[in-house]
């Protein structure tokens, strides 16, 4: 995906947060603003999640997801084995989970399972 896209489905998604602000708020006209702030923070968290999970993707996409580009053991310091894409399960700090497709590897030396940072 380019980075066009990412930011026109980040607006998309970000206008889409504002829109249901609006809306929960004519729902809620006697809410306090405690409420208020939970409520936008939770809708935020989501945005923040998506905008987590599309970066991170597209950093490793840039970096080992490219012909030629190595990724080392952080013990043993020896070039890892592509073991090809596998789904890596994260939790944002706003307790939202995140899924990543990223490249997966194993160090031939001490073979533990590495998803390379990126
Ligand atoms: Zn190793």
């Amino acid at each position: 995906m380019k980075a066009g896209e990412l930011s026109q489905r980040w607006n998309e998604l970000s206008e889409e947060v504002m829109r249901e602000v609006a809306e929960w708020r004519k729902q809620h006209p006697k809410v306090s603003f405690r409420e208020i702030e939970e409520e936008i923070d939770q809708r935020l968290s989501g945005l923040r999640a998506k905008m987590l999970s599309d970066t991170a993707s597209r950093s490793v996409a840039a970096d080992w997801g490219q012909e030629g580009a190595e990724a080392l053991c952080p013990k043993c310091g020896v070039k890892l084995e592509r073991k090809g894409k596998k789904k890596r399960k994260l939790e944002t700090q706003g307790g939202r989970e995140v899924e990543l497709v990223r490249e997966y590897g194993v160090c031939p030396k001490c073979g533990q399972g590495i998803f390379p940072p990126g």
